[in-house]
């Protein structure tokens, strides 16, 4: 019997790179069978057009543990792809957050996107620590940062986490994460670039030049459309609606039409100079594989 070990892999940051702009992207670890299938179909099929990275979430209150461990040390083992382990701080004590960071060390995982997670059931719910828990995501990226070498990236918010009182207070928030150790930052999604564009410029202005990934989700559905804003807090511009108004009743010419618009919002932001856009991909690849294909990104622009 032959015993698959993972090999030792590059870090993030490396594969961020100064050299022209990336793609990544984002997997949830499957809850079943069918679940697994359709993740590995989508790795699969996304895995020749080398993205940077890929991550896999951490379920809220750490309901996923084990399933992103096994799914991003799979990826570790079985694939080419660089893997990135989400870590949320909460529900868990700070012992059980070091066994989970000696797991990823393990599997070789050596990068973390450390985010603070919200409260299981209702995420804008009051938020209690564990009692030997930590508080606030700094805390877990100087956690992650004191166990092992590990390349570590935290979570920004184009317009403000709801929990913020003012964009001032969020961006001092995220300065703090940086300089506990992170080394790059991912966003929320957002539909327009200026909230984005502010942030980066922010922290620019305030001496930061870690890279900051713009989160993008295809706009594919109407309820994308609904949920979304919901889910971000980023706002759906209403010029944004009223072009997509039309399309309302035609789920195939909704998605045409949300194509091209997250496509403009891409070529936008590629325009303005980032090093990477980070894809939600819902465990689905056709989206994510064609908007890599129209901006001639990863490997897509060397076969073309
Ligand atoms: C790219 C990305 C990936 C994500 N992945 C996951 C995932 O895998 N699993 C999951 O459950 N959730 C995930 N989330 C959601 C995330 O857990 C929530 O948005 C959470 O509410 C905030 O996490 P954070 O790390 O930004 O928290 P923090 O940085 O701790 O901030 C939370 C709030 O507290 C405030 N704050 C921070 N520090 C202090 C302080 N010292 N004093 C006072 N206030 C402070 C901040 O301003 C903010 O309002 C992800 C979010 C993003 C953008």
């Amino acid at each position: 019997m032959t015993t698959r070990t993972a090999q030792p892999r590059t870090s993030v940051i490396d594969r961020i790179g100064s050299s022209g702009p990336v793609f990544s992207v984002e997997f949830f670890p499957p809850k079943d069978e069918a679940g697994e299938a359709e993740l590995w179909r989508a790795i699969r099929r996304l895995e020749p057009l080398d993205p940077a990275f890929v991550s896999v979430t951490y379920g809220a209150g750490g309901s996923s543990r084990d399933r992103t461990i096994r799914t991003t040390a799979r990826i570790a083992t079985d694939t080419t792809l660089v893997p990135m382990a989400h870590l949320t701080a909460v529900s868990h004590s700070r012992a059980e957050l070091r066994h989970v960071i000696g797991s990823y060390a393990a599997a070789g995982i050596t990068n973390v996107l450390a985010v603070r997670g919200d409260p299981p059931g209702d995420p804008l719910g009051e938020w209690t620590p564990h009692p030997e828990g930590l508080m606030y995501a700094d805390e877990l990226v100087r956690l992650v940062r004191g166990s092992g070498n590990f390349c570590v990236g935290v979570a920004a918010f184009p317009y403000r986490h709801p929990r913020s009182a003012d964009d001032d207070s969020d961006l001092q928030r995220l300065l703090g994460k940086i300089r506990a150790g992170a080394d790059f930052a991912v966003t929320q999604m957002f539909w327009e670039p200026d909230g984005f564009l502010r942030l980066r410029d922010r922290l620019a202005a305030a001496g930061c030049d870690v890279p900051l990934l713009p989160g993008i989700m295809p706009l594919l559905s109407a309820r994308t459309m609904q949920r979304g804003p919901e889910l971000s807090g980023a706002p759906f511009p209403p010029h944004l609606a009223e072009r997509m108004a039309p399309y309302a009743e035609d789920a195939k010419a909704f998605r045409a039409a949300g194509m091209d618009l997250t496509t403009e919002l891409c070529e936008r932001l590629i325009a303005e100079g980032v090093r990477g856009l980070h894809f939600y991909t819902l465990n689905r690849s056709p989206a994510t594989a064609e908007l890599v294909g129209r901006l001639g990104l990863g490997r897509t622009a060397v076969s073309a």
